[in-house]
């Protein structure tokens, strides 16, 4: 079967349908192809008995891109920021977090001289210009500006708990502490989980006319040689179905780009380049929270995240809590087990397992899609200059942000660029 349509968005993750809606607001038909049978990519909610279990712990970093776009197509933001009850967790023991001036005298995590260190490493990072550190890694930066083993093991926490990346010596400095700069601005737990973002763009998608199409798997970009460059015209479906479309945008990870344009040596570098970052999680809904006042826990012996995310979003029925323990995965051999986690949630909520009523462990998940090892100014895309009508969105694409920073940066760019660039092929 043959339709045709004027551009074709592969993948209904956050970044597609934020896609699809500008276009489809800037005038486009638009056709939206995920090939799975629900919406949401990486930013599924799970609901179990009242408990919304977003795949792993999930913030929405205020200052960032995600906020930009989300905020100008009109999407709620409904939740709060994390922020009383912190620890540091070193030698499976909780120590004050070092978060302000206040805590940093009172904590236990650090000797004099390290406290004294810890201040001055942290005061010029929040004004180091990131720019300037493009070329160096994060264990680079730290061998220059730190000098004490425990005061590097906080630094290396903070940076983790920011970019998800707990390789230093892979990880790109500059992106690293523009991001930790971001951080600081504050994150948001949303209220219900991230599919309340998703159930709001399909919404905006409908209301704008995008056709979504789900349990739709594409197979190929189908594209015909020019002479400069190759041109799209359009995709081909699992099932055989093919739409004609003057752009395609795939709103996918690298390896998905890469499986639909064969033999393309391009975007088959990409994708051998892209060194995914993963995480180990454990998503707990208890009945009762044994410790009501230890709310957050960041490992910086060891790479681990504990936090009571329904303590400050409606995650969890009314007296309950739910808890996200996660491990940072560093190396493709690196790995975590469930009893590993439940080790770690006992620390901060010793008697924890009498009030379970959920639970789920996610050993392998693909929080990024690739690690940053240089500047973003060198990622690929969003456009695809080699092939004319052929645009990329994600977490791994383009200049601006990390996470779902980057996906809905991506997503702005597209739309940017499909109504400059379809304008002056008009005119
Ligand atoms: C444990 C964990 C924690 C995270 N924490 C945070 C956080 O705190 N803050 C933050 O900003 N981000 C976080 N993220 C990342 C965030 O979830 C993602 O950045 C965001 O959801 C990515 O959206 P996306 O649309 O770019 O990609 P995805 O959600 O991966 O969507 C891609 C979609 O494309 C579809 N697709 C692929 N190939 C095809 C094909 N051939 N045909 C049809 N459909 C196809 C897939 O099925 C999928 O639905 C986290 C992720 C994980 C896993």
């Amino acid at each position: 079967m043959k339709k045709k349509t004027d551009v074709v968005v592969v993948g209904g993750g956050l970044g597609g349908l934020a896609v699809a809606v500008l276009l489809a607001r800037g005038g486009k038909k638009v056709t939206l192809l995920e090939k799975s049978k629900h919406l949401g990519g990486r930013a599924h909610t799970t609901e179990v008995e009242g408990y919304h279990f977003n795949l792993g712990p999930h913030a929405l970093y205020l200052g960032g891109a995600a906020g930009r776009v989300l905020g100008k197509l009109g999407v709620p933001l409904p939740g709060r920021s994390p922020g009383e009850g912190s620890f540091a967790l070193r030698g499976n023991r909780l120590h004050a977090m070092p978060a302000g001036a206040v805590s940093l005298l009172m904590t236990d995590l650090l000797g004099a001289a390290g406290k004294l260190e810890f201040g001055r490493v942290m005061t010029g990072l929040l004004k180091t210009e990131a720019g300037e550190l493009e070329g160096r890694s994060v264990s680079g930066w730290l061998d220059e500006h730190v000098t004490r083993a425990e005061v590097r093991e906080v630094m290396e926490a903070f940076f983790r708990v920011s970019t998800y990346c707990a390789d230093t010596s892979a990880m790109a400095a500059d992106v690293a502490v523009e991001q930790f700069q971001l951080a600081r601005k504050g994150v948001r737990y949303l209220d219900g989980g991230w599919s309340g973002l998703v159930r709001a763009l399909a919404g905006m998608a409908g209301e704008a006319g995008v056709e979504v199409v789900g349990s739709a798997k594409v197979e190929s970009v189908v594209r015909e040689a020019g002479g400069i460059q190759d041109r799209v015209r359009g995709v081909r479906l699992a099932d055989g179905t093919e739409y004609e479309a003057e752009a395609v945008v795939v709103a996918g990870g690298p390896r998905d780009v890469a499986a639909l344009l064969p033999g393309d040596e391009v975007v088959a570098g990409w994708a051998a380049e892209a060194k995914p970052v993963k995480a180990a999680t454990l998503d707990v809904g208890l009945s009762k929270l044994p410790k009501p006042r230890a709310l957050f826990a960041l490992g910086t012996d060891r790479p681990w995240y504990v936090s009571v995310h329904s303590a400050f979003a409606k995650l969890a029925p009314e007296g309950g809590a739910m808890v996200h323990v996660a491990k940072y995965l560093g190396g493709a051999e690196d790995s975590a087990d469930e009893a590993e986690l439940e080790g770690v949630l006992d620390v901060l909520q010793p008697g924890w397992r009498a009030h379970v009523v959920t639970k789920r462990c996610l050993p392998g998940l693909t929080v990024m899609n690739a690690l940053p090892t240089r500047s973003l100014e060198k990622r690929p895309g969003p456009r695809v200059d080699h092939v004319r009508g052929l645009y990329v969105v994600g977490d791994w694409v383009g200049r601006e942000g990390l996470l779902v920073d980057a996906s809905l940066a991506s997503a702005e760019t597209v739309s940017r660029l499909l109504g400059t660039e379809a304008g002056a092929r008009a005119a």
